[in-house]
């Protein structure tokens, strides 16, 4: 019985373990993908859109300042009139154009005329512009420029200071018939851009840069890190053509193994692409992070819930096995437990030549103390008894209740002569005293019927002797001990 008993449990804590790691795995899992994915919508169609308009205000609000002052100054009256007039005295085009580098902290402002060829700017004149000149190859192609547009963004090296790149509106700038008369604008230094998209950067913590219609990168922070055109950049190669191709798209693409998130926007002023990007890794860490931390709890909670189940368990089964094996009346072992317990002395009683015994206690007339005292009083007396024999043998053998009122008494260790001593002692003992029930004296003798084994004896026939002593001890007249000799 042990064994298999050992076994289901066995069985047991694995099912549990299995059903609760698996529920707990899988719950995980679930909300880990259900996560993952809101998270996904969450950067791909709120938090990345939203950056992005934020930043192409904020570019508008700052960017778009030269263009609107180049634009005033292509539209100043005075610029026109003077240009018109010949060019006449240049210090006052000098002074307008430093008080419009002062006044709105350009790097450079200029004025270039259609009919001199002056480059006039804040500082004097400061060349004339030719054909031929590379250098000056931005204005021949802004004069070209189709008639609906007005002005055009560049990047070049700055005309004064080669070191400084500068961000330059080239504003075609008409007469009053509408005759084009020259070009007109301010330029920022792209350091100050960079600042721009760097704050952008830290404050959004997303990657920000500008990229022109053939998808080349014109504009990026500091710490940039991407390639030198859509095109030329891992995963966004197959993905440049639709950038190019619409005024804003939303992508993901694969960059070494994480997915990036793309939001462009065409800002149609510069003729550029805003492009902002967000790496998954961060969040997703926290995801993974948060996945990690519930398998481990899950295995805790499994340890946990395995270890107070097998102790109930134990417990449990512990008080099945108590019950399963006394009496219940008298708290003495039961035949069951007589069973298990004889088979294993026996052998091991036969096996070593040790003397086991067999001690048969039946109580003499007891149909009688019924009779007179009542059932119950009669299950009382039992119960006295059974006590007084428990009490005799300790911890020496075992005590179990045979029949109704018999009892039987396993001694190993005990051989005949020890035997008849206990049995004497227990039954002088009943027979002396009186037992007090419900306030009535009820006084019992017991007779008894000894033997021990013998060598090469079966497990029956020492038990049939026990019984053929009990039976000449009530024949000789009760309240004494038989020996099987
Ligand atoms: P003897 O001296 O020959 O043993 O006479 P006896 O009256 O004790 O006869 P026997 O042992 O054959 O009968 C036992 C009686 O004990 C029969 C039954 O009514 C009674 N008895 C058996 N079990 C219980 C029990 O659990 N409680 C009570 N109150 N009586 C029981
Ligand atoms: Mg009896
Ligand atoms: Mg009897």
């Amino acid at each position: 019985m042990g064994s298999t008993v050992w076994s289901d449990k066995r069985k047991f804590t694995w099912i549990l373990s299995i059903l609760l790691l698996g529920a707990f795995v899988l719950t995980s899992a679930i909300s880990y993908q259900v996560a993952h994915e809101s998270l996904r919508e969450q950067i791909a169609d709120n938090a990345l859109p939203l950056t992005s308009d934020n930043i192409y205000s904020e570019i508008q609000q700052d960017l778009l300042r030269p263009i609107f002052i180049s634009s005033l100054m292509a539209h100043d009256t005075f610029v026109r009139d003077w240009t018109l007039n010949q060019e006449q005295e240049p210090e006052q085009l000098i002074r307008y154009l430093k008080e419009i580098q002062d006044k709105y902290d350009t790097v450079t402002s200029f004025f270039i005329s259609e009919k001199s060829r002056n480059y006039y700017h804040s500082s004097g004149v400061l060349k004339q512009i030719a054909d031929a000149s590379p250098d000056d190859a931005w204005y021949f192609r802004v004069r070209s420029l189709p008639a609906d547009e007005l002005y055009e963004v560049n990047i070049d090296p700055d005309s004064a200071d080669k070191s400084r790149t500068v961000v330059y509106v080239n504003y075609k700038v008409f007469d009053f018939e509408g005759n084009f008369i020259g070009v007109t604008g301010v330029g920022l230094a792209v350091d100050k851009v960079k600042e721009l998209v760097e704050l952008y950067q830290q404050r959004y913590n997303r990657r920000v840069y500008f990229v022109d219609r053939e998808g080349k990168v014109t504009l990026h922070g500091a710490q940039y890190e991407g390639g030198q055109s859509l095109q030329g950049t891992e995963g966004l190669t197959k993905y440049a053509t639709r950038i190019l191709t619409s005024p804003s798209a939303s992508l993901t693409y694969q960059q070494q193994g994480k997915t990036v998130y793309l939001n462009s926007r065409l800002v149609s002023e510069f003729k550029w692409y805003l492009i902002v990007e967000q790496f998954e890794v961060e969040s997703e860490q926290k995801l993974m992070n948060t996945f990690w931390f519930n398998i481990m709890l899950s295995v805790a909670v499994t340890i946990i819930i395995i270890v107070i189940a097998n102790l109930t368990l134990g417990r449990y089964q512990r008080r099945l096995e108590l019950m399963a094996s006394t009496d219940k009346l008298t708290g003495a072992a039961n035949r069951q437990a007589f069973d298990a317990t004889y088979t294993r002395l026996l052998q091991k009683c036969q096996a070593n030549q040790q003397p086991l015994s067999i001690v048969l206690v039946d109580i003499d007339h007891f149909k009688a103390v019924n009779d007179s005292h009542g059932h119950n009083v009669g299950d009382l007396v039992i119960q006295s008894i059974s006590h007084a024999l428990m009490d005799a043998v300790a911890e020496q053998g075992l005590v179990c209740r045979w029949g109704g009122e018999e009892f039987l008494l396993l001694l190993p260790e005990f051989d005949l002569a020890k035997s008849n001593q206990l049995a004497e002692q227990i039954r002088n003992n009943v027979a002396q005293r009186s037992i007090r029930v419900n306030g009535s004296e009820v006084r019992v003798t017991i007779s008894i019927g000894v033997a021990s084994l013998r060598d090469e004896e079966q497990r029956d026939q020492l038990l049939n002797r026990a019984d053929t002593a009990l039976y000449q001890a009530k024949e000789l007249g009760r309240n004494q001990v038989v020996l099987s000799h």
